[in-house]
């Protein structure tokens, strides 16, 4: 549980946050050598090969996609991307890093200079600014077992984009916006899975406080490692009431720290004194030469930019009619999205699109608790079932109730299931007649009190006319209808 913080609000101070986001580039290699970059679930150790295990004489070689995928991102944050760029060798010493130097880049990065704006809850807008993304290599990953610690190397030099933001959040809320923000824009570039819980994006958080109106920074302390939203947003929330505590106290932390977060006590703890860059001996990787882009590379890679969720949350509202719970929703969910807009492209019906995606199938399979990938209704095959609807065959209501159940259980067409059984609208006036002459028949009171004016009355026929017809009658024409008898 984490420990709130209760303290006399006698000084106004304000929280400054940055975040660094570490996400895992989505390329079948790894980023300097041809391993396969699958670590999640994998036996240990079967993803290596000399290059990544550091094998003496063993040369990096640059992975194009990683690259064109780190460039996307980087367009799609804004950034400007440097025409020149090359890799720095980043040393220290952990087991998990078989070289003992990581290769990153730090003086010329990739890009720089971006922004990504996120909508804050209570309306509006906020523009944070991002410092840099650039490319770097992940190192393996330790288990403490038993007294001991097994390495494992499937990690080690699987590429990532390391993403740098101004110290331009103000609050945990805020924090988990942007980091929000900036997995669907991973998603939608599809430069990253950015996959949480499979460890493809992690967050270091900075926090410092000042007295409010000051504009110089105070010394920080670093997060390290958060890998969910909600242990980012609770190690920010309990740092800056540490901090605060502090200045309550006239002690206001004197120097830069780096600090872990335990999950399970919701307390940051102290790991050692903030290293700074000069500790890593930066300098520039000999067995790698420096990037040069070419503008005409980069034009391609901007003319073939996917579209990415602020665009496409435009569209929802302003050519779909979706509301914005919805826009927001689909947007959440990339394979919904990408579902989304193939059922309404092919049904060329957007409302009826949204209605049957996002209440009646997404419904569906929570009930079940499947995802939109186990399910048996292709994107065709629910526009073909719009379809049917829209060309008057089937009613609104055997749609979306037996026909999209059947389909839901079997992955049959709607066309099949509607001829198999027999739910086809009524079409044929002469017969749609007989059945009203009936009701109105059977039902004078109602016929008499419709006369009489009220509206309700008539309703009531119309519904004894659809009970008759198992509702397969077309509304309108029996409306029509009724109305033809009873003028
Ligand atoms: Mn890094």
């Amino acid at each position: 549980m984490a420990q709130v913080f209760y303290y006399e609000n006698t000084m106004d101070l304000e929280a400054i946050i940055g975040l660094e986001i570490h996400a895992q580039i989505a390329t079948k290699s790894k980023i300097f050598c041809p391993s396969g970059a699958e670590y999640f679930g994998c036996e240990p150790n079967v993803n290596v090969d000399p290059v990544c295990l550091g094998m003496p004489g063993q040369l990096p070689v640059l992975n194009q996609e990683a690259l064109l995928k780190g460039i996307r991102a980087a367009l799609a944050l804004n950034c400007r991307v440097n025409k020149y760029s090359h890799f720095d060798r980043k040393n220290y010493f952990y087991p998990d890093l078989p070289k003992g130097y990581q290769i990153s880049q730090f003086e010329f990065p990739l890009s720089e200079h971006g922004y990504l704006e996120i909508t804050l809850p209570m309306g509006g807008k906020k523009r944070i600014g991002i410092t840099r993304l650039h490319l770097e290599e992940d190192a393996g990953k330790l288990t403490h077992f038993n007294g001991g610690t097994l390495i494992d190397f499937n990690r080690a030099g699987v590429g990532l984009m390391e993403i740098v933001s101004d110290p331009d959040l103000r609050s945990p809320e805020e924090a988990v916006l942007y980091a929000k923000a900036i997995q669907q824009v991973m998603r939608y570039t599809e430069a990253s899975d950015a996959d949480m819980e499979k460890g493809m994006m992690r967050f270091d958080a900075s926090i410092s406080l000042r007295p409010r109106g000051e504009e110089k920074l105070y010394p920080r302390a670093e997060i390290k490692n958060l890998n969910s939203f909600r242990s980012l947003e609770a190690a920010i929330r309990y740092e800056i009431g540490r901090q605060k505590m502090l200045w309550e106290e006239g002690k206001a932390p004197e120097r830069d720290i780096t600090v872990g977060y335990d999950d399970t006590t919701g307390h940051t703890y102290f790991m050692r004194n903030k290293e700074g860059s000069d500790d890593y001996r930066y300098f520039p990787e000999p067995d790698l030469p420096p990037v040069i882009l070419e503008e005409s590379f980069l034009e391609e890679i901007r003319a073939a930019m996917p579209e990415l969720p602020e665009a496409r949350y435009r569209r929802y509202l302003d050519q779909d009619g979706l509301s914005e719970a919805e826009a927001l929703f689909l947007l959440d969910d990339r394979d919904l999205a990408f579902y989304y807009d193939e059922v309404r492209d092919k049904s060329g019906d957007a409302k009826r699109a949204a209605s049957f995606v996002l209440s009646i199938l997404v419904g569906r399979l929570k009930k079940d608790g499947l995802m939109l990938k186990e399910c048996r209704i292709s994107a065709g095959q629910l526009a073909e079932l719009i379809g049917q609807v829209a060309g008057g065959k089937i009613s609104m209501n055997i749609a979306k109730g037996e026909v999209f159940e059947e389909m839901y259980l079997s992955g049959r067409s709607a066309e099949e299931i509607i001829a198999e059984k027999g739910l086809a609208t009524i079409a044929d006036s002469a017969e749609l007649e007989k059945i009203c002459r009936q009701v109105v028949a059977e039902n004078q009171k109602t016929v008499q009190d419709y006369m009489g004016g009220k509206d309700n009355a008539f309703k009531a026929l119309v519904g004894q006319v659809m009970k008759a017809t198992r509702g397969q009658a077309n509304p309108e024409l029996v409306n029509q209808t009724l109305k033809n008898l009873l003028k």
